[in-house]
């Protein structure tokens, strides 16, 4: 065999486990609604690992779960998570929120670290509330992510949808 044919063989392997496992299915088991943040983005992608979410439907807009939110655009957001919910019979939906995001800019403003992430606790609530009365056997999970002053490390907060007590449940940093 020389190389051609190990190159060939070696295609036909990754299309056809790539084609198995993913174009045919329609299935995936979660969507993650995040913010486009260009800061944030490679830092999430390592914490989505880190949590055990590949394969996913990615919904990236500006201030991710904002969108679910605001009455103006909250239907818009039923359909396309219903993309993910009837279309690949997505049952978690991951929602990551986080610091000194620009779409939050003027509700944020003048806020402390601690009032900034307790304002995104109750954003996050909101948003998980309304996708579990939009599809009832869905499952919600949470989290922070807070950028340090150079932007450079980002740490992510697992916030609980039910627990009163606002402060940390977990906390991990993406490395
Ligand atoms: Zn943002």
């Amino acid at each position: 065999m020389d190389c051609r044919d190990r190159g060939d063989l070696f295609q036909r392997k990754v299309i056809s486990s790539f084609t198995s496992h993913n174009l045919n299915s329609h299935q995936t088991s979660t969507c993650v609604v995040s913010c486009f943040d260009f800061r944030v983005q490679p830092e999430t992608a390592k914490f989505q690992k880190a949590i055990g979410v590949e394969l996913h439907d990615p919904l990236t807009i500006p201030g991710g779960i904002k969108s679910i939110n605001d009455s103006e655009t909250e239907e818009l957001m039923k359909k396309w998570l219903g993309v993910s919910y009837h279309g690949h019979n997505v049952r978690k939906f991951v929602l990551i929120a986080h610091s000194n995001c620009l779409a939050y800019a003027e509700e944020c403003k003048d806020l402390s670290d601690f009032l900034e992430f307790l304002f995104h606790q109750n954003e996050l609530r909101k948003a998980a509330d309304k996708i579990l009365s939009w599809f009832p056997d869905a499952e919600t999970k949470l989290y922070y992510a807070f950028l340090d002053k150079e932007e450079c490390c980002t740490k992510f907060r697992e916030v609980s949808l039910t627990d009163p007590v606002s402060i940390v449940v977990t906390e991990t940093t993406a490395v």
